[in-house]
């Protein structure tokens, strides 16, 4: 009997009130009625930390884990190793790097994400993240709140978007889909920074310039969106040094992964004034620690400049549906030896299946 390990995050009251829910442990992705159709044994779960947690007791025989990047279950190469029939493992989102990919590709594990299934819901969280940040909302919402009206104590840090110069990390699905929606900002100039270079016609569409140069790209934007993988080459890009690239008061957005950053680094850039501001959604490890310091980073002038939320922006109502199903159908072709959709392979047969996780000699 197969059996599949899912773990998700706990819905509580929430998934009560809300059915649409899916990505709860509550509704499982839809996954009970299929498990329970065909024969599987499935077992779901939040508890995914430390040796006596429930993934770390069942990965061990379980042919198929399905976890979220919004509550990861990490399956590091310790855990691979006492995963004895584990042969797929599905993201129910974007992003796979919560697995080691190198272990599973040496267990010749196959490694499957819904791709495409939330680029547009994160990619719209970007564009929210910017408008908040460059306009100062938070301080100025806080203030109402607070029953208070000091229009200079928020406009001395609000800007618009129009005539900046902003850049994406990584111009694949979702830096391409927030390039779309800045176009009619008429921002300055818009950048990109990728070892893949867009397609010249739809570089042209946006009217995106690649800059080649790390340096170079960082020191020329005042805002900037990270929307590459978290892999070797892209661990704590944003750091001390590469932060002091950027303009003074610029600001940065990261809706990627959270270990993109050095937490620590941006903090200090946000709380000495060197980032006008710092947003996104990612937080290196998940859920965050109570003390994480992006909790009360804040811009020594506006008391803003932090437009943090938890892992939010790709678990959006319409995008649970899609990665649901995607999630379904990736486990039944696998059940039934049908072929994967290609672009939803991360590594298949010991390989890797896309070159978004950095460029290597091995990639298929
Ligand atoms: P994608 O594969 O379509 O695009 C990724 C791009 O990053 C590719 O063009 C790749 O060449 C580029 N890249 C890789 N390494 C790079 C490097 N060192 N420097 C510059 N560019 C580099 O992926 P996508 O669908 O756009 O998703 C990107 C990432 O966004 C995911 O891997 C995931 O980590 C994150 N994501 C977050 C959420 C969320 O809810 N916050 C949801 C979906 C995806």
């Amino acid at each position: 009997m197969v059996k599949v390990l899912a773990i998700l995050y706990d819905g509580g009251v929430h998934a009560e009130q809300q059915p649409k829910l899916l990505g709860t442990t509550e509704n499982a992705l839809g996954l009970r009625p299929y498990c329970e159709k065909n024969g599987i044994e499935l077992v779901v779960t939040s508890d995914k930390e430390g040796p006596e947690s429930a993934f770390n007791k069942h990965i061990v025989d379980a042919d198929v884990l399905i976890t979220t990047p919004f509550h990861p279950g990490y399956l590091t190469r310790e855990l691979i190793a006492t995963a004895k029939n584990l042969k797929l493992a599905i993201t129910a989102g974007v992003g796979s790097d919560h697995v080691d990919l190198d272990a599973a590709n040496e267990r010749k594990i196959t490694v499957a994400e819904v791709t495409g299934s939330n680029v547009v819901s994160v990619a719209e969280h970007v564009l929210m993240t910017i408008l908040v940040l460059v306009r100062n909302f938070v301080p100025a919402h806080d203030q109402i709140r607070e029953g208070g009206w000091e229009v200079a104590a928020v406009a001395k840090g609000e800007y618009d978007l129009e005539n900046k110069v902003v850049g994406t990390l990584g111009a694949g699905r979702i830096g391409y889909r927030v390039l779309q929606r800045l176009k009619p900002f008429d921002c300055k100039e818009l950048l990109y920074f990728d070892y893949t270079e867009l397609p010249a016609d739809a570089a042209k569409e946006v009217g995106a310039r690649r800059v080649e140069d790390l340096k170079d790209f960082l020191s020329q934007c005042d805002i900037v969106t990270l929307n590459c993988p978290l892999h070797e080459g892209t661990k704590g890009i944003i750091n001390k040094e590469t932060l002091s690239y950027m303009k003074q008061g610029a600001w940065l957005v990261n809706t990627a992964r959270g270990a993109l950053c050095v937490a620590e680094d941006v903090a200090e850039a946000v709380n000495s004034g060197k980032l006008a501001g710092y947003g996104g959604d990612v937080w290196p490890k998940q859920p965050a620690p109570a003390d994480h310091c992006w909790r009360k980073m804040a811009n020594p002038l506006t008391g803003g400049g932090n437009a943090m939320v938890p892992h939010m922006s790709g678990t959006s109502l319409d995008a649970q549906i899609r990665y649901a199903n995607g999630a379904i159908t990736i486990l039944d072709n696998w059940r039934n030896g049908k072929p994967q959709t290609p672009s939803d392979l991360i590594t298949i047969d010991g390989a890797y299946a896309t070159k978004a996780y950095g460029q290597r000699a091995a990639t298929k």
